[in-house]
């Protein structure tokens, strides 16, 4: 299939052109018309390198209000690294929705610049738990409105000691919300957390 086929809008098409891919790798395929189609929570196990921060990048970029300033969508990531990288690459994918603002939120760099950049209007954070959940509790980001919550590489969060973290950070989220969690690997604990925060989710592995 095409881009085009798992029912991308314009905007993104272009980006995708620009960016020259040619067509979606296999975790795309799989996760961007269940993620598009439905409110459904997913857990998807996938590898780095397969393509999966466009798997959920795309259907989140589809879904969220550019014309509100209101803080929608909200990624969790591991480390500062990835954190970076993942932002980079969503706004490359939004480069065309114009008026997308995505901040990134990570430990070890100043949280006056951070939170400075969410005041000015963030749809989507891509965070790390421990500088989120800081600035959760210095009032400094609002995440009340999310409609779209992403646990990338779930079973690294939780080997780092994350768990205590993610939990209080979800807390502070909608009951209604969407959860999509993507993990290499399906420990207990990645499936505890799995049946602790997410309803009946949709599966794929890939
Ligand atoms: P990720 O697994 O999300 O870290 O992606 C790994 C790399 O593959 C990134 O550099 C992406 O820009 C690139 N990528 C993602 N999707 C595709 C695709 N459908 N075709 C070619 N490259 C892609």
């Amino acid at each position: 299939s095409t881009f085009k086929d798992l029912g991308l809008n314009d905007h993104l098409l272009q980006a995708i052109t620009d960016l020259g891919f040619v067509k979606p790798s296999e975790v795309q395929e799989k996760a961007i018309p269940i993620l598009l189609n439905s409110e459904t929570d997913l857990v998807a196990l996938a590898q780095t390198g397969t393509g999966k921060t466009a798997a959920f990048g795309f259907p989140m970029l589809e879904k969220i209000d550019i014309d509100s300033r209101t803080t929608q969508g909200l990624i969790l990531s591991p480390t500062r690294e990835l954190c970076l990288q993942i932002t980079n690459e969503i706004k490359q994918y939004g480069k065309y929705c114009k008026g997308l603002n995505v901040v990134a939120i990570y430990g070890g760099s100043s949280i006056t610049d951070q939170a400075r950049e969410v005041k000015r209007g963030a749809q989507i954070i891509v965070a790390t738990p421990g500088r989120m959940k800081d600035m959760i509790s210095r009032r400094l980001v609002d995440i009340s409105k999310i409609e779209y919550a992403v646990l990338d590489e779930a079973d690294e969060m939780l080997n780092m000691g994350f768990y205590e973290d993610i939990t209080e950070i979800l807390s502070h989220t909608p009951e209604d919300k969407s959860t999509w969690l993507f993990s290499a690997t399906m420990p207990r604990e990645v499936a505890t957390i799995a049946k602790k925060f997410m309803k009946s989710p949709q599966e794929i592995t890939v």
